[in-house]
């Protein structure tokens, strides 16, 4: 003999009607929720015949509860795969990946996407940009060659982002002296932890200034650092080869000739 029933059968009654779920009447019933009274009650509402067509069935199945590897998405409240959804941390954005790229994203007025915050994409404004400044010299060339030798890198924001090319340097007057020198790029500062120096970072990702930088020091490249341009720019030679007798398409009209290949570099 099991331990007596603490509810009556009209209360198992009442708890039926007025529950979705096998769980629910548990609730109801003021049970413990374990597997036993789960069992308990099941069998005690299949021996009254009780009515239970209107159970939603297993919790996940319910509605407002999304089934294993799913989700809700909070805009469009459509049920996704979690593959469908950004992560965000260990977890995931409330929105989908398409709701929250049509939040984020419109088009540009030229047809290409871009960021709803601004007015126009991002090669849209890069053209705003002023040309590199092209009287530097060969020395200058050379010395800008021998940094990104040393301390630059081609680098990738994520796996579809743009390229640049990007300086990380504790010396201020060397990161000044490069953007002075070329009259492009940005500045940034890495405020120092404690314990380091405080970093500087001089990067050029708009298109035109970062194809003429890479293609003025292309020439003084070593074997590595050519492999990796290539990884990013693969047409970097045929543009070079190209830009020998034309300026290149899309800059600003009066800038040309920015690429000086007559330069007798030691290979
Ligand atoms: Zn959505
Ligand atoms: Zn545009």
């Amino acid at each position: 003999m099991g331990r007596r029933r603490t509810w009556a059968e009209e209360l198992l009654r009442i708890a039926v009607t007025n529950s979705a779920s096998i769980a629910g009447v548990v609730r109801v019933l003021g049970l413990g929720h374990s597997g036993s009274s789960h069992g308990t009650v099941a069998r005690a509402i299949a021996s009254l015949g009780l009515d239970t067509s209107h159970f939603t069935g297993r919790s996940w199945e319910r509605i407002g509860d999304p089934a294993p590897g799913h989700k809700i998405c909070g805009k469009c409240l459509r049920e996704k795969p979690l593959s469908e959804f950004y992560r965000r941390g260990k977890g995931y954005q409330s929105r989908c990946k398409r709701c929250h790229d049509d939040a984020l994203y419109d088009h540009c007025a030229c047809g290409r996407r871009k960021v709803a915050r601004y007015q126009r994409c991002r090669s849209c404004r890069d053209k705003d940009k002023s040309p590199p400044l092209t009287d530097i010299s060969d020395a200058e060339v050379a010395w800008i060659a021998g940094i990104l030798e040393g301390e630059g890198c081609w680098t990738r924001a994520g796996i579809h982002g743009r390229w640049r090319v990007a300086v990380r340097m504790t010396d201020q007057d060397i990161i000044r002296r490069l953007q002075l020198i070329t009259g492009i790029g940005t500045i940034t500062v890495e405020h120092s932890k404690k314990g380091y120096k405080t970093a500087w970072c001089w990067s050029v990702a708009a298109r035109m200034h970062r194809e003429w930088l890479t293609a003025q020091v292309w020439p003084w490249m070593g074997e590595r650092r050519r492999i990796r341009i290539l990884q990013l720019w693969p047409e970097v030679e045929a543009v070079l080869t190209q830009w020998q007798s034309s300026s290149p398409p899309n800059w600003p009209s009066g800038f040309d000739s920015p690429v000086r290949l007559d330069r007798n570099v030691a290979q």
